[in-house]
């Protein structure tokens, strides 16, 4: 995007959230594929300080947004309050894998056929590319349903991780196939790409262009596992401009070059970690 349209987005995103539609609107009318995505992945949320709280996950504490009665890591991941209390019925894991690396879903009735042509693009992905099988769900209990969160954006986010139960994956009506796919891969389990422990090798973080409020979700989230080489590529990777307060880029490559964001679908470093969680 230009930097005209920044300064219009960037005032636009100091306003409250009911000001979201028009948000929307002037997302669409003057920018590119990139601010749909940073709308559709909800990590440039509106920040009410009120609602950042700390919390114990796998040992580490972490900050995270309270909203909705749910919590958010990292913008987009939802953690159970079992999961944050680091309750150690699991075997002190944070999340489970799907048994069998078995994925039963449902899709809200209200979803719409535009969206539900996604999820179909998005299953047959992981369904042809990973070892995890994407299932239509008859009566099982424990399942993910995509739910439709709203038609003004900033609504993608998913549960991470098997849950038990139900467990949800919402999507707003912006979204793109290869967000899905990204919604999808906390699903099974997977984190942020620029969290990774070894990120400072390969990334360097433009605190001075973050969002006030917002620098948590760039911590280093230590007590996860990093599976195969950095990649800046992932689907799992934040894109250059998130949650930045200037439009200036808030993750460069470690030489202060910028990258390009890939949300087309699975990188081969994606598909490989995932095969690696679920051999
Ligand atoms: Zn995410």
């Amino acid at each position: 995007m230009n930097k005209k349209s920044n300064n219009l987005f960037q005032k636009i995103l100091t306003k409250r959230t009911v000001f979201i539609s028009f948000i929307i609107a002037a997302t669409l009318a003057s920018c590119n594929k990139n601010n749909e995505e940073m709308m559709t992945e909800a990590h440039t949320t509106t920040l009410h300080a009120e609602s950042i709280k700390k919390g114990q996950l796998e040992g580490q504490t972490i900050t995270y947004e309270r909203k909705d009665g749910m919590n958010f890591f990292q913008g987009d991941i939802v953690l159970s309050d079992k999961q944050l209390v680091g309750d150690n019925s699991k075997g002190g894991a944070s999340f489970s894998r799907w048994p069998g690396g078995k994925i039963y879903y449902t899709v809200a009735s209200n979803m719409g056929s535009i969206n539900a042509n996604k999820i179909t693009s998005a299953v047959n992905e992981y369904n042809t590319k990973t070892n995890t099988q994407w299932i239509p769900r008859t009566n099982q209990t424990n399942y993910v349903e995509f739910i439709f969160g709203s038609s003004s954006g900033s609504d993608g986010w998913a549960h991470i991780g098997f849950q038990g139960g139900r467990q949800n994956i919402s999507l707003d009506q912006y979204i793109s196939v290869g967000s899905v796919i990204h919604e999808m891969g906390h699903t099974v389990g997977l984190y942020h790409e620029h969290a990774r422990k070894d990120r400072d090798q390969y990334v360097s973080i433009q605190w001075n262009n973050i969002q006030d409020g917002q620098a948590y979700n760039f911590n280093m989230y230590n007590s996860g596992t990093d599976i195969g080489p950095f990649n800046i590529n992932s689907v799992m990777m934040y894109w250059p401009n998130s949650y930045s307060k200037n439009g200036q880029p808030t993750i460069k490559r470690a030489n202060n070059t910028n990258f390009t964001y890939n949300r087309t679908g699975f990188t081969t470093g994606d598909i490989n970690t995932i095969n690696t969680m679920y051999p």
